[in-house]
Formats: C-alpha cells, structure tokens, sequence
C-alpha cells in the first residue's frame, strides 16, 4: 500500500498538522475540516490490487488500482472474501449497456471499515461489515415504509460520480455502490452493515447477495405459508437460498427446478422434497408440476433471469391464489402472459434482495441466525479461491460447475 501525500492541511499555526509534515501547506483547509475526522488514513488513497473490467465480455484484469479517502459520510473498507455473482457475469458479458465500462465488479461481500469520512456516525474503523448493495438512507419514503426494501437513493448499476477507485489515471465504475473486486472500497455509510465480530467473512460475504435474497423471496416476498407447496426454478445460490427459505417456513412440498442435475443434490441438503429437470419430460413444466400437485403450486421462484421460464414458473401456481416471485435478473426482453393468468387470482411479483430491510433491525437478522446455527451458509461454498483466480470462478460459474466460488481477497 502506498501513502499518497494529502492536499489538505491546517492553516491553524495552534495545531500541528498530521499531513503537513510531510507536504508543502494548502491554505483554505482549516484544522477543522483535518481534526474531525479522528483517523489519519482518512486522507490517504490506498494502493491496492482490484480485478478490473475494461471491456465487455473480456477476462478481469488484476491491476493496482487507487482508492480514494471516504468523503463525507462514506467509509472505506478492506474487503476480506466476496462472492461471484451471476448478477456480476450478467453485467460483464450479457447485458444490454455493453459499453459502461472500465469497471469494478463484486457486491457479495464483507470486510472490515479501514477508515471513516467526515460526518460518520455509526461505524469506526475495526467494525466488520457487509456492504449493501440497496441500501438505506431510513429517511425517504420507501425507507419509512415496512413494506419495502428500496430506498430512492439507492445506488445506480454503474456509478462514475460516486467512483472513489481509478486506474491509470482514469476513474473506474463503481458496480451497485460496491465494487468487492478490489482489496478496497468505498462505500457510504448507509450501504454497509455491522455484522457480529465473530461471523466468520469468508461464508457470511454470501449473505451480502445470494442467501438473502432467495432466503427473503421466501420469506418476505412471497410469504410462504406453513404445508403449502413451492416451486424453486433454477438451483443457483439464490434458488438453493429460495428452496431454504421455503423449508424455514414450513413448505410440505418444495419442487426444485433445473436442467442440470448436478445440482439436485445439493438442493436436497437444503430442503427440496422433489427434483425436476424439464429436460427429462416431453410436456411443458408448467404442465408437469399442476400435475403432480394437482392443480399448481401456492408459491413459484423463478431464480434465473429467463423470461420464458418466469412465465412458466407463473403458470405453475395454483389459480385462486398461487404467488410467482421473480428473482432472477434480465434486461434484454420483456416478460409476458395472458392476462387472464392474473385475473383467475394468481399473482406475480418480484424481489430485489429478498426484500430484506437490512439497517431497519439492531443486526442483520441473517448473520445472527447463521452463527445461531439456524441457517445454512457453508453448504453454499463449492470452491474457495483467491481475487487473482477471479477468472476461473467466472469459468466456473458460467459453465455450472458451482454454486458459490468465495474469493479471498485480503487477510482479516
Ligand atoms: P446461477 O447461474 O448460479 O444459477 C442459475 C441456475 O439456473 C443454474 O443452476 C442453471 O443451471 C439454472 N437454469 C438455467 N436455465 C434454466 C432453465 N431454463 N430451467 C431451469 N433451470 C435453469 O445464478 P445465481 O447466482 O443463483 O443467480 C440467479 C439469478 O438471480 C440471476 O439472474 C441473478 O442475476 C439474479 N439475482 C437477483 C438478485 C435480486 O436481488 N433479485 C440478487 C442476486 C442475483
Ligand atoms: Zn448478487
Ligand atoms: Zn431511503
């Protein structure tokens, strides 16, 4: 890590500057605007290794990158482990803005607060957190709201003016507020959350996307009932997380979906009653699965960012009442049915992050269940690898080969 020399310093002869020590004096900054923020490397850009994406669709590239000091009201943390997410591969080679690049992928993570920026007040540096990727400002309308989880200052995709990481001279999009692909990051304060001490990083980070989302579609989405029946579409972690949350409500029945069946048994672990691969059938799913519950199911997750497949998962519900939640992310076609799908008394819904409302509680709810022994995160994790083999975990994403690679990114 390299210590740059600060543009900021006191014109108060009474105090003596920390960073006027070592650098030539800029009037205009008062001891004040120094002094307050009680933590000197609040003024030093960190020098570290982040994997970047120049360009659409071409591998990540390890490079030193700098990383700014928090400003107000952000904090700058050392990522510990991150997740690779499909939502990070779908940005990177798939979606529809092909041309939003350098930028730094990751938003799965957690880590532990470095440095703190003026106007602070609920971390310091040591606490660990997970970073938010939809945070929460608790003053807007959503926020005030219990009945959602978005916030109208929630982060864009693909932030250049709230970027505090360059390369080379030239400013890096910050993905979704987060940017966990880097040793560190920035993030405002109401996009992190403190996390017990004791929860281990390097399975928790999971919890930052993957489990609390699918784990929320169930749970605070769809409000899965007790002896009801589910269908889980697509056994990534976020449909492993999805069937999980079925089982922790009380579901009798939890189809899991997936035309790989390498994925069977893992869903099994985590609560799934049935496996299906439509692959395996001449009829369409939707059909099968009305078949075996005689009549649809009461609760439908699509978790895979297909349209075709968000409507089948809807015509799997029971009319009357069936719930289908769509969890996976597309922004290249849009869905569609016949409306007399909804008006037969099926609903269609979705969820961004599980609808969890992360900063409303005392502690994440998850995390504490999690080191409660009440939810599983470890079965989550196929392979353990570090930030510079982030290429073999894209590969290993991309060709179904696991559920969750973590990345280790830098010691605790
Ligand atoms: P993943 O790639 O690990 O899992 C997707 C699964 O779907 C795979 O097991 C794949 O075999 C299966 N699949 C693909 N096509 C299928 C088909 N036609 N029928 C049945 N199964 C099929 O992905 P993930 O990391 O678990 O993420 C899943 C989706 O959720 C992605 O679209 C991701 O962008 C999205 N996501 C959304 C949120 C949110 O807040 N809503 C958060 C995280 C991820
Ligand atoms: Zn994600
Ligand atoms: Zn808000």
């Amino acid at each position: 890590m390299l210590q740059h020399k600060a543009n900021i310093c006191s014109d108060e002869p009474t105090l003596t500057c920390r960073l006027c020590k070592s650098v030539s004096h800029v009037p205009g900054v008062t001891a004040l605007d120094v002094w307050k923020v009680d933590f000197p490397s609040n003024f030093v850009a960190n020098e570290c290794k982040a994997a970047v994406a120049w360009e659409f669709n071409q591998p990540l590239v390890i490079e030193e990158v700098e990383v700014a000091p928090p400003q107000e009201k952000e904090i700058r943390i050392k990522i510990v482990a991150t997740g690779v997410c499909q939502s990070d591969l779908y940005f990177l080679s798939k979606c529809s803005n092909q041309t939003a690049f350098p930028v730094v992928f990751g938003h799965e993570a957690a880590g532990v607060v470095e440095s703190i920026g003026p106007g602070v007040t609920e971390f310091q540096p040591g606490d660990t957190v997970i970073p938010l990727f939809m945070p929460q400002c608790r003053e807007c309308r959503l926020c005030k709201s219990p009945k959602t989880n978005l916030c109208v200052n929630g982060c864009p995709l693909r932030s250049f003016e709230r970027s505090r990481i360059s390369c080379k001279g030239r400013k890096l999009l910050q993905f979704l507020g987060t940017s966990s692909f880097s040793e560190f990051t920035v993030v405002k304060e109401m996009s992190a959350a403190k996390i017990d001490p004791a929860a281990p990083l390097d399975r928790v980070c999971l919890i930052g996307c993957a489990i609390c989302t699918g784990y929320g579609a169930a749970v605070n989405t769809a409000k899965v009932e007790a002896g009801s029946s589910c269908a889980v579409f697509g056994l990534g972690a976020v449909g492993l997380a999805a069937v999980m949350g079925c089982k922790a409500a009380g579901a009798s029945r939890i189809i899991a979906v997936d035309i790989n069946p390498d994925k069977f048994e893992k869903a099994k672990v985590l609560g799934a009653t049935d496996v299906v691969n439509p692959n395996d059938h001449s009829r369409p799913i939707q059909q099968l699965l009305q078949e075996m519950t005689g009549g649809g199911v009461d609760f439908s997750f699509e978790c895979i960012g297909n349209v075709e497949v968000m409507r089948s998962a809807l015509e799997s519900c029971a009319p009357g009442w069936g719930v289908s939640v769509i969890a996976g992310w597309t922004d290249m076609e849009n869905f569609s049915a016949p409306p007399i799908h909804l008006m037969t008394g099926r609903k269609w819904t979705g969820t961004l992050f599980g609808g969890e409302k992360w900063i409303s509680a005392s502690e994440p709810a998850m995390v504490r269940a999690y080191l409660d022994r009440k939810l599983m995160v470890d079965e989550f994790i196929t392979h353990n690898l570090r930030l510079e083999q982030i290429n073999e975990a894209v590969e290993l994403m991309k060709n179904g080969r696991c559920i969750r690679a973590v990345l280790s990114v830098s010691p605790q």
